[in-house]
């Protein structure tokens, strides 16, 4: 049985000016309607546009299947931090799901396990879900140290009573139109389910464990074969309302 609700979060990045954020929203909000009651859409866009997306999100009314998320926060709730958001400005603005961690952020912002889980426990202060993301780069996976590299990160990116949502992103699939061979990626999600384990010294794990990576219409039926995915992280697809409706609909 596939854990339920299954997530189909869309991560926008840096992309979506005014009109063409509204027109995707309203698109999605429209065929999200014939979507399966356990599938929920989770939209991502950039924080110049969450308080826009989070009107119409309002606006569809209460049985809506979407639902709003940003992509990142700063580690304390308000402060001389010149250019950061808070969890709790999220909050206040309808925000629901954070991602944090991301592989860009970890690179292009240096930012480390440590960092991340103190944004981890802002989130969680502010009543967000937070969606942190572990993966390995191309060299670590050739280097045979994806294993390690992944148990580092859960070890450390992690609060001690972690209830949010993890999402496995190797670097290397991130845009690249190529997802991991489908069992690797079954062995992953299992040896993700066993950190997690460790991690929060419990055998009752219920974090929903997500992948990410080059996740397309065309491959999200493979993906969702695998029974025990809590869904998937989307970037580029999810720009279009009907490629990331596809992927919904194969959830
Ligand atoms: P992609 O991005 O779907 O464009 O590969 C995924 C992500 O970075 O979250």
């Amino acid at each position: 049985m596939p854990p339920s609700p299954r997530l189909v979060v869309g991560n926008w990045k840096m992309h979506g000016l005014r009109e063409q954020s509204g027109r995707l929203v309203r698109a999605v909000a429209e065929g999200a309607q014939s979507l399966p009651d356990d599938v929920r859409l989770v939209l991502c866009p950039p924080f110049t546009q969450l308080a826009s997306v989070h009107g119409i999100i309002n606006a569809e009314g209460p049985s809506t299947p979407l639902r709003l998320g940003a992509q990142d926060c700063h580690t304390t709730s308000s402060g001389p931090h010149t250019g950061d958001i808070s969890a709790e400005m999220l909050a206040d603005l309808g925000v629901r799901y954070v991602i944090l961690g991301h592989s860009e952020r970890r690179q292009a912002h240096g930012e480390t396990d440590v960092l991340i889980r103190q944004k981890v426990e802002a989130a969680e202060a502010a009543g967000l879900i937070p969606i942190v993301c572990v993966g390995e780069t191309i060299q670590e996976r050739l280097e045979g140290r994806t294993t390690t590299v992944l148990a580092t990160q859960v070890e450390g990116s992690l609060t001690d009573g972690f209830t949010g949502i993890l999402a496995y992103e190797p670097v290397w699939a991130i845009g690249s139109g190529t997802i991991p061979p489908i069992d690797e990626l079954e062995r992953t999600l299992s040896l993700l389910h066993g950190l997690l384990q460790s991690r929060l010294k419990t055998d009752d794990i219920r974090v929903p464990i997500l992948y990410g990576g080059s996740v397309t219409p065309a491959q999200a039926p493979t993906i969702f074969s695998i029974g025990s995915l809590g869904g998937v992280l989307v970037g580029s697809a999810s720009l279009e309302a009907e490629s990331f409706l596809r992927i919904a609909e194969a959830a």
